[in-house]
């Protein structure tokens, strides 16, 4: 099954917990120590099982700023 590497660009996040909802096991939201909050990453490379919920949280994000990379997994 493919999987997907995760990429966030942080100046497009505006921290609307829209990720972390879809896919909790993959995103936070929290205050950057600038008073804004802003999605992080939690895993990089998620387990295949959550494929769908991080396409989920990539099509709902008001943004646009999760991108999902396929990556080979052949190894
Ligand atoms: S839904 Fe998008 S804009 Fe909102 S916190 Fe998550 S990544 Fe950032």
């Amino acid at each position: 099954m493919a999987r997907y590497r995760v990429e966030v660009d942080l100046l497009l996040c505006q921290g609307h917990g829209v990720c972390k909802e879809e896919c909790p096991g993959v995103f936070e939201v929290e205050d950057q120590g600038t008073g804004y909050s802003k999605v992080r990453v939690l895993q990089e490379y998620p387990a295949p099982s959550l494929n769908e919920e991080l396409e989920a949280a990539e099509t709902y994000c008001p943004n646009r700023t999760i991108r999902l990379i396929a990556v080979d997994t052949t190894d």
